[in-house]
């Protein structure tokens, strides 16, 4: 692999799963603000493979939201995106995306799972918790309407979990879904990339697939 001990310690990689259906401005500075607050090296963003939180809603296909992702990041030197969730058979598990990136980038590598206050307060229900925190830092951030701290996490180990505020973005995927059904714009919510690749494959325009979910 690739070297992996960066200015005399260890490389830092943090981990951006979501569904990201669409990628949004939320997401970006989320994944931007823990990068500095932690120092990290680089940012994976990983698109879910089938959601199993979200099967009440079509969810869009896994191509079109890797290429969402990959246009959303691309400007950025930190950022990346990773197919491991979206090329493994079967439902996405968190415990399944930290053990692939440990097997793909070695052992040397310190992995930080950046995740929102509304998932995190989920986290001993993912299946493979118990193995969860062997395996990664988990950061929570703040999320509009999620308050931080409004959760109760002291369940879980206080070495391995952090909360942080980040700039507060009151975008979500679902609002995105919706306001394209409702001919509504989504410009500036969205990098400029995303709107214009939504148009061109005619994402979210049957309002039947927009449904509320988290
Ligand atoms: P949906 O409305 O479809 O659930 P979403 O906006 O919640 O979509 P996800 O792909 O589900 O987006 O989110 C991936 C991760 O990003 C989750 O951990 C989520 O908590 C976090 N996240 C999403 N939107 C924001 C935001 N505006 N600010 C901070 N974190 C966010
Ligand atoms: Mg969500």
């Amino acid at each position: 692999g690739l070297a992996r001990v960066h200015n005399g310690r260890r490389y830092r990689l943090g981990v951006m799963g979501g569904t990201f259906d669409p990628i949004h401005h939320g997401h970006l500075v989320a994944a931007s603000e823990v990068a500095a607050r932690f120092d990290l090296d680089e940012v994976v963003f990983v698109p879910t493979g089938v959601p199993w939180q979200k099967k009440g809603r079509k969810v869009s296909q896994a191509e079109d939201r890797y290429l969402m992702t990959v246009i959303a990041t691309a400007s950025n030197p930190s950022f990346s995106v990773s197919r491991v969730d979206i090329d493994r058979p079967g439902d996405t598990y968190t415990v399944d995306t930290l053990k692939d990136l440990r097997r793909e980038r070695g052992n040397d590598v310190d992995l930080f799972f950046i995740t929102g206050a509304d998932a995190l307060s989920q986290i001993l229900t993912w299946r493979g918790a118990d193995e969860l925190f062997d395996l990664a830092h988990f950061i929570g951030v703040s999320r509009p309407g999620v308050p931080l701290g409004a959760k109760d996490i002291s369940h879980l180990p206080a070495e391995k979990v952090t909360l942080l505020e980040v700039p507060a973005m009151a975008i979500s995927s679902t609002d995105c879904r919706q306001r394209v059904g409702e001919n509504m714009p989504i410009w500036y919510l969205v990098p400029d990339g995303i709107v214009q690749y939504i148009n061109k494959r005619g994402l979210y325009r049957d309002i039947r697939n927009i449904a509320e979910d988290h």
